[in-house]
């Protein structure tokens, strides 16, 4: 199957006739044309590589502060929660020395 390349420089659709060679020239302007897009297709596949690694840190990096947001919000409560009883406590005991 013959596939066609953009030249870079005229930006003319040129038909690639021999699918072993990495380069070929212009057929308009003579501009060296190179073939071997595999390092294009290469970086693309790093790219979406880094990409889902990188969304799959993000992640894990949100689903942590939500950890330690909810470990914060519980230590809170339990503060409060403690304070509370210490309130209680102390009221009780002043009660029961007035009493
Ligand atoms: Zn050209």
């Amino acid at each position: 199957m013959a596939r066609t390349v953009k030249c870079p420089s005229c930006g003319a659709e040129l038909t690639v006739k021999d699918d072993n060679r990495d380069f070929m020239f212009c057929e308009f302007c003579g501009t060296k044309v190179r073939l071997d897009d595999y390092q294009e297709t290469h970086r693309y596949v790093n790219e979406a590589e880094v990409q889902r690694v990188k969304a799959e840190k993000e992640l894990e990096l949100k689903r942590m502060e939500a950890y330690t947001k909810r470990e914060e919000q519980a230590g809170k409560q339990f503060i409060t929660l403690m304070s509370i009883c210490l309130g209680v406590a102390l009221f009780c005991v002043l009660i029961s020395r007035f009493m």
